[in-house]
């Protein structure tokens, strides 16, 4: 690997995870890395952020002002906060009416008129385009008030509808394109986006579905047969819109976009049809309220201006972060639902010994659920206000989605925990619920991988800046003379004590390169500047949070873990540096690390988001929810030691990496005499081994 600091601006410029793994000698995932992150940077370019990330700050300094931490909350009350209740009216009118689901529990027609007409399918669509020109912070409202009310899947289709679907539009489409489609969207025809396909899952890059050219016309022809058919598409029906991420050629490396109406049925090839298109359902377990389908295409015509001029997994990076944000929105309001249905039912029902709400366990179960939903909210109202002021979104966005995902699924157990049996009746909203709450955690990125991409990006500038040159060092031992990569099982990924015993040579040329490596003066540097500046901090940490005056004017019960929460996200730049000396290349492959310390981002900023938001709100009931569930969230961090876990984590990966051998070698004799069963969408790839 070069140590020549690559531009990191430029997306042409391998990222410094890319760089890591072709280090290690991981080709595969450098590419595979490396086209996502080329991807992701485009779509960072697009947005145009001229401020720093807020979580970088608060990992890196400089710290953020109150007012920053409290802009989400701030907004949200500043903007109008009726522009929804047309739509909420229509839509749980027709609740109440009983007209919002059909008998087989799929959301129906009526409502979906009745909301259209309200203008909810086109809430954030500009006027021109026959659209309500709501602001984002605007609809996560609406989204948490459906959600909150019973209507969550109806607050998933219009966050899919509006996020995605009109998002990727007005970003990226032609100005036909928005004249001819944005205002089908605004008047309630439905627009999926369609990436997943049977043969692909996360890595989305590698989309097999492709286009050719027409050979009878100018357009393109479609073909995603067999496992390139796409795969648990949301909002994607017969006769709805939906744009459908394509390689340009079944080869090529571009990967386009194109936008396309369904047709109103099944087409079969034969005399009048030269293509075959079939859409049904996906037969997924969760969103069985909505549409989600798996789709064929074969020949399909496609016409020449259906194509979107941008690369599709671009187009899904330059989206994701609203419907991230509009997730967490719809988490605080399933998280609302669950407290007062749960509470309800606290409130009527004897228990051993009194009323169930009188126990602290079920009131903890309580402020758990409410907790999240504020938590949640909070989170969601911050990134949208970050990303309204051109702050980069990096890392908050991916945070806000996994605390809320996180948050919503312990909420429902929280509340079975309260509603006991009842909580599976089929009848009740909360056993509804469940599975959309486990697939929160996949959807829009799964939640353990996006904290992994978190941490990544939020330590780039550092990783870069001082981290690459040792990088570089370890690498260099990684080649032979002819600058070709060494067999696998000779290469170098740590270097320890023990190496110096072993390889006293190496370990030498190691020390010499780096003490003539810039970039190890710099992080030298770097160490001793930090380091100062903690031990002239030291006297602080005596200082009562009541007169620290960046603390003192948040309420008593929430300045505490305020204070705590900033002070141990400074403290994880020497985690993370840690971390890196500890493991060096090798942290390409251990992911335990790198997860953990993105659970301790997450868990910090989502304490400190709670604590600035309730605070802005200066409601004492909603300051109580956030010191309770601030106190849970410090005792988790507690519980999650990095820099003093370092040893733990490497015995954890040892244990891991063996039960996995066994696994995927089929020497583990805990599944002997077990047959797998045959999962569903078979994708062509060799059986699992067992
Ligand atoms: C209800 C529902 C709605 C959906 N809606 C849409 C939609 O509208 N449009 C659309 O395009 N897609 C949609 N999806 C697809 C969803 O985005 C995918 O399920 C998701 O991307 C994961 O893909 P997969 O399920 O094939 O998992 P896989 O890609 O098979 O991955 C399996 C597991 O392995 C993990 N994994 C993979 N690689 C690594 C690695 N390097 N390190 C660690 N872990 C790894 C993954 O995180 C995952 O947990 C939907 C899915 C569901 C279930």
């Amino acid at each position: 690997m070069s140590t020549k600091e690559p531009d990191s601006h430029s997306p042409q410029a391998a990222s410094t995870a890319a760089q890591a793994l072709a280090a290690a000698g991981d080709a595969d995932s450098a590419r595979d890395v490396g086209a996502l992150d080329d991807a992701a940077k485009q779509a960072a370019l697009r947005l145009g952020a001229h401020k720093r990330s807020l979580v970088e700050r608060l990992i890196y300094g400089p710290l953020p002002e109150t007012s920053e931490l409290q802009s989400g909350a701030e907004g949200a009350a500043r903007v109008d906060t009726q522009a929804g209740d047309a739509v909420m009216h229509a839509a749980l009118a027709a609740l109440e009416r009983g007209e919002a689901f059909t008998a087989d529990g799929k959301l129906a027609d009526a409502l979906r008129k009745e909301v259209a007409a309200a203008g909810g399918y086109g809430f954030t669509v500009p006027r021109e385009y026959g659209g309500k020109a709501g602001e984002y912070t605007q609809l996560a409202l609406v989204e948490e008030e459906m959600a909150a009310n019973g209507l969550g899947p109806l607050a998933v289709e219009i966050s899919g509808e509006l996020t995605i679907g009109a998002g990727s539009l007005l970003a990226y489409g032609t100005d036909a394109q928005k004249q001819t489609f944005l205002p089908m969207v605004s008047d309630g025809q439905l627009m999926a986006f369609g990436l997943t396909e049977v043969g692909i899952g996360v890595n989305a890059k590698k989309v097999r579905a492709y286009v050719e050219p027409d050979p009878k016309g100018s357009g393109y022809r479609l073909f995603a047969q067999g496992d390139r058919n796409k795969l648990w598409i949301t909002n994607a029906t017969h006769g709805g819109l939906v744009g459908i991420v394509a390689r340009i050629g079944e080869t090529g490396k571009k990967v386009g976009l194109f936008i396309t109406r369904l047709p109103e049925e099944n087409v079969q090839k034969g005399e009048d049809s030269d293509y075959e298109f079939w859409c049904q359902s996906s037969n997924t377990g969760a969103f069985t309220a909505n549409y989600n389908s798996r789709i064929h295409f074969d020949n399909f015509p496609l016409q020449q201006d259906s194509e979107i001029p941008a690369d599709g997994v671009e187009v899904l990076f330059y989206c994701l972060r609203m419907g991230r944000c509009m997730l967490a929105a719809m988490a605080a309001g399933y998280q609302r639902m669950f407290a007062a249905d749960a509470s309800a039912y606290a409130k009527g029902r004897e228990g051993v010994g009194g009323k169930v709400i009188k126990h602290e366990l079920p009131r903890q179960h309580l402020g758990k659920m409410i907790g999240g939903a504020l938590m949640s909210r909070a989170l969601s109202h911050l990134s949208l206000r970050q990303d309204k002021e051109g702050v980069d979104l990096a890392g908050l966005r991916d945070l806000t989605k996994s605390a809320a995902a996180t948050s919503a699924l312990e909420a429902q157990i929280a509340c079975e925990r309260v509603l006991g049996g009842r909580s599976f009746d089929k009848l009740s909203r909360v056993h509804d619920a469940r599975h959309n709450m486990h697939v929160f955690g996949v959807v829009e990125g799964e939640d353990d991988l996006i904290l992994m991409g978190m941490v990544k990006d939020v330590t780039d500038s550092f990783t870069t800046k001082y981290m690459a040159g040792m990088l570089g060092v370890l690498q260099s031992l990684n080649v032979d003379a002819d600058g070709k990569p060494l067999p696998r099982d000779e290469r170098l990924l740590r270097i320890t004590p023990a190496t110096a015993i072993d390889q006293p040579g190496k370990v030498f040329t190691a020390t010499k390169r780096l003490l003539s490596n810039l970039s190890f003066w710099k992080l030298a540097g770097w160490v001793g500047g930090n380091a100062l500046i903690e031990v002239l901090r030291l006297p602080l940490l005596l200082l009562p949070t009541s007169i620290s005056p960046r603390h003192q004017l948040l309420p008593k019960d929430l300045a505490g873990y305020a204070r705590f929460a900033e002070r141990r996200l400074r403290w994880l730049r020497w985690a993370y540096l840690s971390i890196n000396l500890y493991f060096q290349l090798e942290l390409t492959r251990a992911q335990i690390p790198l997860q953990r310390l993105g659970k301790v981002i997450e868990l910090l900023t989502s304490m400190l988001a709670t604590a600035h938001h309730a605070a802005s709100t200066r409601d004492p009931s909603q300051i109580r929810v956030a010191a309770l569930q601030c106190e849970q969230l410090m005792t988790r961090v507690k519980g999650m030691r990095l820099i003093t876990g370092l040893w733990q984590m490497d015995r954890l990966r040892k244990h891991v990496a063996g039960v996995g051998e066994d696994i995927e070698k089929g020497n583990c004799t805990l599944l002997d005499g077990v047959e797998p069963q045959a999962f569903s969408h078979p994708f062509e790839a060799k059986p699992p081994k067992r």
